[in-house]
């Protein structure tokens, strides 16, 4: 690959970082310099309800700490609210919904996520509405993609491998519009990838069935470039009991170890030991 690499750290305000975070924000920051390429810090604050001031600021303060440094993106809260929130997408957004409206791709669902776990024990979408033909301009509804049966999409991993995913299996009729009338994640996140040329994601292998609905909603798109994009799909830092951390979880946020440790050094090593690295190679991010 020629172009030069642009990858993205992306986290969501919703609650504190933690050390699943730190291990994302580090690994993406030195595949990035290994690479000479370009990092961009992109907030994921369209779910204005659920977005934290406190979460906010958060961010700001932890990546310093960690001394991860970031080429493009808001320096601060000021800058993210005036310049660089989502908010500011959403018509860019909705064009592309528009679009994939108007190609048939979309269809109105008025079942309740209680409904949907009542036909399904493991959350994928039974097709309940999938050929009722609600109207989708009708306000509050969701609008999920049509994703035929055995849709794969093929992913391209950091060694350039291709690896094949299911997304009818893995993200059966996905919701890309909620029903409070806000862009899905789904949406959202390929949208401002793809406008932003990234060309190397480093996420847990949790979001690989997205990284799956992702590459499709780009074919659907019309985008012939996402497919070119690699993936690195890392382990989940877990905690004692084996469970992966969550942002309400205090004891893994990294305020906490900021107070137990004092400087990131511990946080270098557990993501060099996660990663079979040695620990000078983390260091050198400081
Ligand atoms: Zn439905």
């Amino acid at each position: 690959m020629n172009s030069p690499v642009i990858s993205r750290l992306a986290p969501t305000p919703s609650g504190y970082l933690h050390l699943g975070n730190a291990f994302n924000f580090l690994l993406t920051c030195l595949l990035v310099d290994f690479m000479d390429g370009h990092l961009h810090l992109r907030i994921d604050d369209l779910d204005e309800p659920r977005v934290m001031q406190s979460s906010v600021e958060d961010i700001f303060v932890q990546l310093e700490w960690l001394g991860i440094k970031y080429d493009s993106g808001p320096s601060g809260p000021d800058e993210l609210f005036s310049k660089f929130s989502q908010r500011f997408r959403i018509e860019r957004y909705h064009e592309s919904l528009e679009l994939l409206r108007k190609s048939g791709h979309l269809f109105a669902c008025e079942c309740s996520r209680s409904e949907i776990r009542q036909i399904s024990s493991n959350g994928n979408y039974p097709g309940t509405c999938r050929n009722k033909k609600l109207n989708l301009l009708k306000g509050n509804q969701t609008w999920r993609i049509l994703v035929p049966v055995q849709t794969l999409v093929c992913l391209k991993t950091f060694t350039n491998k291709i690896e094949k995913i299911d997304v009818s299996r893995e993200m059966a009729d996905f919701v890309i519009k909620r029903r409070d009338g806000l862009p899905a994640y789904q949406l959202a996140s390929i949208m401002d990838d793809l406008e932003l040329g990234v060309n190397l994601v480093v996420r847990g292998y949790d979001l690989r069935s997205s990284t799956g609905a992702q590459l499709y909603l780009a074919k659907c798109l019309n985008d012939s470039i996402f497919p070119e994009t690699r993936f690195v799909h890392h382990v989940l830092q877990t905690d004692d009991a084996g469970d992966k951390l969550s942002k309400s979880k205090g004891a893994h946020s990294i305020q906490m170890l900021r107070e137990k440790h004092r400087n990131p050094t511990w946080i270098y090593q557990e993501t060099a030991k996660s990663l079979n690295l040695p620990f000078e190679e983390i260091q050198t991010l400081g």
